[in-house]
């Protein structure tokens, strides 16, 4: 089901965290991979976390962000309506506050993330508070980010990367008030290696101390997790981390199930020697194309099936299946 709750989200969290699980935020680039990210997850028994950027919005609105989240929200009311695991929203890396609160209007997300990183620690408390105050009262959760990732995902880009200060956490949490924390460990945007990462596990283990000595216990985000090997998303899981939020390797996943697809029927649907855009491609001289290889819904089963297989694996790893709150 679309559970639209910040209320259902947070107990989402809390069950996570007292058990040392965490859930991967997934970024919907567009709707073959929400399809397939909803049937992995049911398959699996574990709720599932869906997240759009404004980008993502705009996408799917042809340039009209809240009309594209509304279309999104139909479409996952649709998919996730029969499936007993529950389904949240999340809107990922929001700066504005306009489109912060027509997002919230809405009525669609559990939970919505401003990302103020790049400011000061003022102005970043400041931002963030600012959108704890437009949340209040709506039941949508606020995470908001302390640190700074580097990488590019969306419009949002960093030369570099700032590590979470722990002695500064308390004091953030405090004053803005946030449900919860993205903290910035070394991780990046985009594509990146695991093994090659500076990972600083032990920021999220002060972090989670800092917090809970202050009363301030909140569930610990992750981003730019894509490129984390399976051991340190575990390991990461069990030191306090709840939410790890995962784009581009879904984002590869699609091109790469599309390029193999394609590339194994090429000569059913490029005619031989020629490539480009033909007025009559169906009037070729001795060749004809082969619906069953063009016809996008083929190739589309095959992305949503891959990413049902990657979300699945992904669930096992961070401990999320099989503890659906709904089964
Ligand atoms: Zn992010």
């Amino acid at each position: 089901m679309f559970v639209k709750s910040g209320e259902e989200m947070e107990k989402l969290y809390e069950k996570a965290k007292e058990g040392g699980y965490a859930f991967v935020a997934s970024n919907v680039a567009e709707p073959n991979i929400m399809i397939g990210l909803v049937e992995g997850s049911e398959r699996k028994n574990s709720d599932l976390v869906l997240q759009l950027s404004r980008s993502a919005c705009e996408f799917a609105g042809n340039g009209d962000a809240v009309a594209g989240l509304e279309a999104m929200g139909k479409y996952i009311e649709e998919i996730a309506g029969n499936k007993e695991v529950g389904i949240f929203l999340n809107m990922d890396h929001l700066k504005d506050p306009d489109f912060i609160r027509e997002a919230v209007e809405t009525g669609l997300p559990s939970s919505v993330m401003i990302d103020a990183s790049e400011e000061s620690f003022e102005d970043n408390i400041e931002k963030s508070k600012k959108v704890v105050d437009i949340c209040k009262d709506k039941d949508v959760l606020v995470e908001a980010e302390l640190g700074r990732i580097k990488g590019t995902e969306d419009d949002v880009s960093s030369m570099e990367s700032y590590y979470t200060k722990p002695e500064e956490a308390v004091d953030f949490v405090e004053r803005t008030g946030c449900d919860l924390l993205a903290i910035s460990i070394g991780t990046q945007h985009g594509v990146s290696k695991g093994t090659d990462l500076d990972l600083r596990m032990d920021i999220v283990e002060k972090v989670d101390r800092k917090l809970k000595e202050s009363d301030l216990e909140r569930p610990l985000v992750v981003h730019g997790s894509s490129g984390l090997t399976h051991e340190q998303m575990r390991k990461l899981s069990r030191k306090g981390v709840c939410k790890f939020n995962k784009d581009t390797r879904y984002q590869y996943e699609y091109a790469r199930t599309a390029v193999e697809f394609y590339l194994e029927h090429e000569e059913s649907i490029l005619p031989p020697g020629k490539s480009g855009v033909s007025s009559e491609p169906f009037n070729e001289d001795g060749w004809s194309p082969n619906k069953d290889h063009f016809d996008p819904r083929v190739v589309s089963r095959k992305v949503r099936e891959r990413v049902s297989e990657v979300i699945e694996e992904l669930n096992k790893v961070t401990g999320s299946q099989g503890k659906s709150l709904y089964i």
